[in-house]
């Protein structure tokens, strides 16, 4: 069967003299793996498409039950003209595919979550500052469309809303709520340390559009507890996730 779909490269490796193997998530067909022969030559024109994070349009020749398809197609979709060029929206793509390579099944369709990946790198590459922001703000919804909750506005244990507190939270792993910083210390309710500034932040980036959410300055200890904690939140509830590694390239 031959497919024509859209795709975001995940990874590729080298294969034969002249191949790759390449990861795509898909938008038909979720993630799955292709063989792209010939790539590798000089002349040929297939290869550009074929980096981490491009937006590609892609044919193929699917068989069933074959765990390789075979590329005949694949074209630069979306041209993302600054995400290789600056360290920190690198960091931001990188760690979004990571992200999706560590937890997304394989052939498994989500139309949604691919056009939200598709939204979040154009919001990367587009980006004048804040770029973390927008990765943050992806792994809110992820979070939410894997129907896992983020409770987030008021302490689960006396109601109290959030905003109105003052001192930190603390972040419950198992349910996905906080509690506020008097509860923490009055019963022995425990979780995650999590600032005040770290959970409006979380709580204002998961509610505003992807485009928008650079608007907001985080002071890069608050950018790095937000990534932190919900990277604990997503290891704590999800197979096969491991830490970001792309997220090292962040400077400090
Ligand atoms: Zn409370």
């Amino acid at each position: 069967m031959i497919v024509q779909t859209d795709a975001v490269v995940l990874h590729a490796m080298k294969y034969g003299d002249t191949s790759k193997i390449v990861t795509l998530y898909t938008r038909k067909y979720g993630k799955l793996k292709v063989i792209a022969k010939g790539v590798r030559s000089a002349k040929n024109k297939v290869g550009a498409a074929l980096e981490p994070m491009t937006i590609a349009s892609v044919v193929f020749y699917k068989k069933q039950n074959r765990e390789l398809s075979l590329l005949s197609k694949c074209e630069i979709a979306i041209p993302l003209k600054h995400l290789f060029a600056v360290e920190e929206k690198m960091a931001a793509g990188l760690a979004l595919i990571e992200l999706l390579s560590m937890t997304m099944h394989d052939e498994h369709e989500d139309e949604p979550l691919f056009s939200s990946v598709v939204e979040t790198l154009c919001a990367i590459d587009g980006s004048e500052t804040n770029t973390m922001n927008v990765f943050i703000a992806f792994i809110i919804r992820f979070i939410h469309h894997l129907g896992l909750s983020l409770t987030l506005d008021a302490c689960v244990h006396c109601g109290r809303e959030m905003g109105e507190t003052t001192g930190g939270a603390r972040f419950q792993l198992t349910e996905g709520t906080v509690v506020c910083s008097s509860c923490a210390s009055t019963s022995a309710l425990s979780g995650m340390p999590l600032s005040l500034g770290g959970l409006k932040s979380m709580h204002y980036l998961g509610r505003t559009p992807l485009g928008r959410s650079t608007g907001l300055t985080l002071s890069v200890q608050v950018r790095d507890e937000v990534l932190e904690v919900l990277q604990t939140f997503m290891r704590y509830h999800m197979a096969g996730m491991r830490p970001l590694r792309s997220l090292a390239m962040l400077s400090r």
